[in-house]
This record gives structure tokens, sequence and C-alpha cells, in this order.
């Protein structure tokens, strides 16, 4: 069978703080990839009626509920098969038993799987059973306050001490007695809140790695081990054929974020019972308001990698740096005594830990979102003199239309890469004729510069390396048509990534030349086909230009830049007639500033640079 354990869940904690349960399409899909899901309900669901306030726990300093059922509702109309809770935990009796049989009702009328206090799960393909090992993490409670200790004890499977610990033993005895070909699964909410905390223990926070593989020699075939609030160090193991998990945090609700504890992230474990095969994929966290927008503390999983899945690096813009990951760069890494965290996404130098999650900028720089938004990066420019070429939305161009200098390009707002550009506009009247047809709220007309476009990686304020796009171009043969070449080198182009070929062909670019698409283009003859110079627009040639043959003015010029937008790491993307003179006697212009660029030509040819660049500024 296969199995999918994902972290802990909470649809809120009170009435006011409740998060609106909605998970991303990419994760409801992997929810539904086996033949049942797991999870630990960290809540008690109560209905609105509730009487909480008699109800609730004396001598216990938090206590959390569900006061509807949207959250339990929306997974079970989203998961098509079976789901397995586990109910116990330190919070099952927060609300008292009355609380507790409200939860249970709620899951079952919800047809949600589940055991109901010391009993266990059982049917034809599976024995299901839950415990804990504390009602709350801190001792001198357990001491201070043993009718609460004696509430779990007498209600759910305790393992407090060695009897109940004997017990347990026992019951796995039996349990595999009956087994027959059916999986047995224990699922026990374990140890302390934050796995390196001083300040707690619990009774088999020490000891658990000889717990739980005693309880798999004793028939167990699955340990589902959850609570420490994030992913523990070791987060799962096969050991003896069985799969012991030993907790993969938090996967949604109300939950703080420590960023110590990397708790925005989480971990789905996929597990196949006949191969042992396992498949992780690695979550994180956004954190948004409440349902009544009191306070933001929901944490929704979005997919931050796959971690079984090989790279493809040559793209940027991915939501963490994924070429430090390739293997390419593991020689270097080691020579420097690198260490690299693929779950937490930081390497770790001397006792030192970079992230490289946000591509080694910082998680918290506001002028990100500057760079992806063309009215906010405008801005910067110039509030730091840096050239660009002018734009305005298209809607404001009649005010300004006097002071543009033809030719001018129509960009869409958003979607780069050369997708939906219009360029060559050498008039009013085709302006005009283009603004009829475009959606204009989502335009930019800008004027169109001249020259080579470059690529800049700056890196901890190092140039790692400039690269020029070589313009794409075909070559006649004195039988095909221009239209005929350029279909061919697209095949081609996409047969290297499906997404980045010559979208745009300049047909006034292809005039000047003096041909036009329907011309049979000469032997040996080379023709330019667009003026648009970026890999996403077929340009997937490169040349790297030697950083002596560059202006000073122009190296300090690219280092203000990614000051001005404080990023540790851009990609500047810059066009001008030449890079030898300076920016302001060769119309350099600032095309885009990236601060999540591709930076594999780094790890291809520049490795030793880029790795110094990295250390020596930590
Ligand atoms: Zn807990």
């Amino acid at each position: 069978m296969k199995f999918v354990f994902i972290g802990d869940i909470e649809f809120g904690r009170s009435n006011k703080k409740h998060c609106n349960f909605q998970l991303p399409n990419t994760i409801i899909q992997q929810l539904n990839a086996g033949d049942a899901l797991f999870f630990n309900l960290e809540t008690v669901l109560l209905p609105s009626s509730f009487d909480r306030k008699n109800n609730s726990l004396p001598n216990k300093d938090i206590h959390i509920y569900s006061d509807n059922e949207d959250g339990i509702k929306y997974l079970k109309q989203n998961i098509k098969c079976p789901i397995f809770v586990s109910i116990i935990n330190n919070h099952t009796f927060d609300f008292g038993l009355n609380g507790y049989d409200e939860t249970v009702k709620l899951l079952d009328k919800n047809n949600y799987k589940f055991t109901v206090k010391k009993s266990y799960y059982i049917d034809d393909k599976i024995i299901y059973l839950n415990a804990t090992d504390h009602w709350t993490i801190i001792e001198k409670n357990n001491k201070k306050n043993p009718q609460n200790s004696n509430l779990w004890d007498k209600n759910c499977l305790l393992i407090n001490n060695e009897s109940q610990e004997e017990y347990t033993y026992k019951l796995l005895t039996y349990l595999n007695s009956i087994k027959n070909n059916r999986i047995l699964i224990f699922s026990i909410h374990w140890g302390k809140n934050f796995q390196n905390n001083e300040r707690e223990s619990t009774y088999l926070s020490q000891t658990y790695e000889l717990f739980f593989k005693k309880i798999c020699d004793l028939g167990t075939d699955i340990v589902f081990g959850h609570g420490a609030h994030h992913i523990n160090d070791k987060y799962y193991e096969i050991y003896n054929k069985k799969l012991i998990i030993y907790g993969l945090g938090d996967f949604y609700g109300d939950f703080v974020y420590k960023s110590e504890y990397h708790t925005d992230k989480s971990i789905i474990l996929n597990y196949d019972t006949k191969t042992q095969v396992t498949e992780q994929i690695l979550l994180s966290g956004k954190y948004s308001q409440y349902t009544d927008n009191h306070k933001i503390s929901c944490k929704k999983p979005y997919i931050l990698d796959y971690l079984n899945k090989e790279k493809n690096p040559a793209e940027g813009g991915n939501r963490f740096a994924h070429e430090i990951e390739m293997k390419e760069l593991m020689p270097i890494l080691k020579k420097y005594n690198i260490q690299i965290n693929k779950i937490k996404k930081e390497i770790i130098y001397k006792n030192k830990t970079i992230s490289y999650k946000d591509y080694f900028n910082n998680p918290n720089n506001k002028l990100t979102h500057y760079c992806s938004d063309k009215n906010l990066s405008k801005l910067i420019y110039e509030k730091y003199n840096i050239p660009y070429p002018k734009y305005v939305d298209i809607v404001d161009i009649q005010n300004h239309i006097n002071s543009f200098k033809f030719p001018i390009i129509l960009k869409p707002k958003s979607n780069g890469g050369g997708n939906g550009m219009i360029e060559d506009i050498e008039n009013i009247d085709e302006l005009n004729k283009n603004m009829n047809i475009l959606d204009n709220n989502n335009y930019i007309v800008q004027e169109q510069k001249k020259g080579s476009t470059y690529r800049i990686l700056v890196f901890n304020n190092n140039i790692i390396y400039i690269k020029r796009s070589k313009p794409p171009f075909v070559v006649g043969n004195n039988k095909d048509t221009v239209e005929a070449l350029i279909d061919n080198l697209n095949i081609k182009l996409k047969r290297k990534n499906k997404g980045a070929y010559v979208k745009r062909i300049s047909d006034t670019y292809i005039k000047n030349q003096g041909y036009t698409r329907k011309s049979i283009l000469p032997y040996g003859q080379k023709l330019y086909i667009t003026n648009v110079i970026n890999f996403w627009n077929g340009a997937h040639d490169y040349e790297f230009i030697n950083i002596d043959d560059v202006h000073p003015m122009n190296i300090e010029l690219f280092l203000k830049i990614n000051k001005a937008f404080k990023l540790n790491m851009s990609g500047i993307d810059f066009i001008t007639n030449s890079l030898s003179k300076p920016y302001y006697l060769s119309d350099g212009n600032v095309l885009e500033v990236n601060w999540k660029p591709s930076f594999r030509p780094a790890i291809d040819f520049f490795p030793e640079p880029f790795i110094l660049s990295l250390i020596n500024n930590n």
C-alpha cells in the first residue's frame, strides 16, 4: 500500500483565531497520491454551542479548539482516500471528556478514521493505534497536577512510566499476533515542543529511538511520530524494513514562527509499504491573517522542493537557489568544508549558517518586490540616478508622448521573457493601432534602446561574471524561406528548453537587412531575426566578457544597482553600445534587476570566485 504522512494540523485555536483552511492544488494532488492519508490533529473540535467555560480543564495553561467544521469538511471533500487522524496528544482533553466526545462525534460525522480512547482501529488492511508520552510537556506540571495525568492515563494510551511502557509492548505483541497481512501503524505524539530545548523533558524524550525500534521489533510496521513543531533533525528512517517517522513538522494552522527551528517548513512523506521506498516533499509556509483579520498567524503551506527530483537550474526565479544543490558544485563545497542542509536550505560554513532560500537575499527585504514591479523599480532608478530606458504605463502615454523618442517598444507589465512584446514602433499611428488591440491596463510604453544585452551577476558586492547574449540568427541555404528557417531554429531551441524560443520576430529588423519573411535566403547568408535579446526569446548562446575590458564606471554602476535594491545577489540586465566606455557615453541602460537570477554559469565556469564571494562575506 501507499501511504501519505503529513505534519500536524490546527484549524485555528479559538472562535476568534480561526484559519480559513485552504490548500493549493499542487498539495491536494500530493495528499491524494496514496491509499490513505495520516496526520495529527492538535486541537479539540467543538460546536459553537459548546459550554467551553465549564469544561475547560483546570491547571493547564493552553486550551485550543476549532469552533467549526469548515476545516475537516474541506479536507474530506478534497481528499478521496481514507484519512486517518491522530487525536491522542497533549490537547486531547483541553475541554475535558465532553470536549473529547464532541471531537470524536464531528470526526465520525465527516467519515474520518481514528481510535477511540484506549482502543485500536482495525479493518482488513490496517491496524492503527494512538499514544502519547505526555499530557503537557513540562515535568513539574505533571507532578503538581497528577489529576491531569490520571485523566490522560484513564482515557488514552499515555506512556509516561515504566509500567505503561511494558503494557505497550504487551499490547503490540498481541496486535502482532492477530495482524496477519495487515499493516500495523503506531501513531505517537511524543517528546518536547522544539526538539533541542533544555527546559523540558518527557518520558520518552531521551530514549525515543530505542523505544521506536523496540516496537518495530515487536511487529509495528510504521511508527508515525509527531509533536516537536518542526521537522526533526532526523525526521525518518527505514529500520529493518519498517518506517519510523520522528516528526514532519507542522503542516497547517495556527503555529508560531520560530526562525531558528524553521517552523515554516514541514514534510509530506510518501511511503510504499511493499518496497519501503519513500519520497519527500518539502513545504514552506506563508503566514496570513485569521478569518476575522485579527492577527497574522495562520500558516498555509506551499511546495518548496520535491526533494527526490533532479533540479533544472537553468532558469532562475525558483523558490530557492536550486543551483547550490547541483552535484557539479559538490567538490568545491567539500574543498572549502561547506556543508549543505537541503531541508533548511542553508549552507553551513565555520559554524555559520547562510540561507539560500531567497537566493542569499534577506527574506525581509521589501525591495525585492520593487524588482518585479516596473513602476516600483523606476522609483529606485530615479532615486539613485540609475540610467534606464524611459517608460510609462500605456494609459498615460498621451501626456508624455512628446518627450518620448521613437522607436518605442510595448511590454507587458508582468510576464517577462519576451512574451507579448511589440517592438520597432516607429510613429504615433503605429502606436495607436497597437493600443486598440492590446489590454492597455497591462502594458507599458518604453523607449527602445539599441546595443548588446548583457547579464551581470553580482554577489556580495562582487561581479561574478558579465555575459553577452548572442542574438539568434538563421543561415540561408538557397532553398528555404526565412520563415521556414526560423521554424527549424525554433524546433531546435524548444528541444533544449520548451519555453525559450524566438517568439518575437522583428520584421523591421529583418527588412533593414534587406529581406522579408518570405525571402529565400541565399546560401551562407546570416540573418538576425529579433532585437529582443534574452534567453526566453531564443538567445541561448552567450559569451563571457573579460571584466578588465569593462569601464570602471560601469562596474561601479552595477554594484550601485545591487546596493540600491539592498540585494546580496542580483542578475542585472543591461543594454549598451559599448561596455568599455562609461555608461553615460555609450547609452548604457538597465533593463531589469532580477533578485532570483539563475547562476548556473557561475557553477559551470566560475565556481571558485563564486564560493569565495559566498564565504568571505559571511
Ligand atoms: Zn503537541
